[in-house]
């Protein structure tokens, strides 16, 4: 019988947690290696296109936050799971607001106005306590994000509208190598450096190191953790 890394099989708890005991031992070593020893960085496991068993088995082996791109997705998946934190991490549609604030605790993805207009609206509606990061764009390769010369301006409106801002969420680019990788997380953690907060969400499967180098208080993983996604 072959089972490849990323089949379902491969995800039971026992070893989830050892892959996880081992991208914490490699944080930590990058931690050292950028003299940032004492930081904490939060890892947000990304379970998109993951079935449930999946996420009950990472809870199982330790992850306490976890990430998801689409609301249908997660609202059934995520349902009833106590005890972690959620991260909306995909485009926000503003006719989706109520899932959203109703589903997460935190929404990285805020990357306009309306956007953030309508979490807040709808988490009040709702009775819920949300925080947001601004998303900003770093990267040629990617379509969604506010200009970097923008998110400050726009924290600082959301954060007259009543929206916990509590930092910024970027994507790195595709294929630009470790310079251009490093030089496109210099201007997000800039950005965060510009609005405050306690969250840099900076880094994914492929380049969680550098993002280590730039700053990054939290990594959203995927690949690493459970394998390649069908
Ligand atoms: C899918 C996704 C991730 C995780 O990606 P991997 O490369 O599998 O680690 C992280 N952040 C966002 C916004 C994503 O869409």
């Amino acid at each position: 019988m072959t089972v490849g890394v990323g089949v379902a099989s491969g995800n039971a708890p026992n070893v989830l947690r050892d892959r996880i005991a081992v991208v914490r031992a490699e944080v930590a070593a990058a931690l050292r290696a950028a003299d940032r020893s004492g930081d904490p960085v939060r890892i947000v496991a990304v379970t998109k296109a993951q079935p449930r068993s999946t996420v009950v088995a990472a809870l199982a082996a330790g992850i306490d936050e976890i990430g998801e791109n689409y609301v249908q997705e997660a609202q059934p998946k995520l349902a009833g799971l106590l005890g972690v934190r959620k991260h909306f991490v995909g485009h926000v549609q503003t006719n989706k607001a109520k899932a959203i604030a109703g589903t997460f605790d935190v929404v990285q993805s805020i990357d306009r106005l309306e956007a953030g207009l309508a979490i807040v609206a709808a988490a009040r509606a709702l009775g819920r306590t949300v925080s947001a990061l601004v998303q900003v764009n770093v990267s040629p390769t990617e379509r969604f994000g506010v200009a970097p010369a923008a998110a400050e301006p726009l924290a600082a409106q959301l954060r007259e509208a009543g929206l916990d801002i509590d930092g910024v969420m970027a994507i790195g680019p595709r294929d630009a190598g470790r310079d251009g990788t490093l030089r496109a997380f210099e201007q997000a953690a800039k950005a965060f450096e510009r609005i405050g907060g306690s969250t840099l969400s900076l880094g994914m499967s492929g380049d969680w190191r550098e993002a280590i180098e730039s700053g990054s208080t939290m990594l959203r993983l995927g690949t690493v953790l459970f394998g390649a996604r069908a």
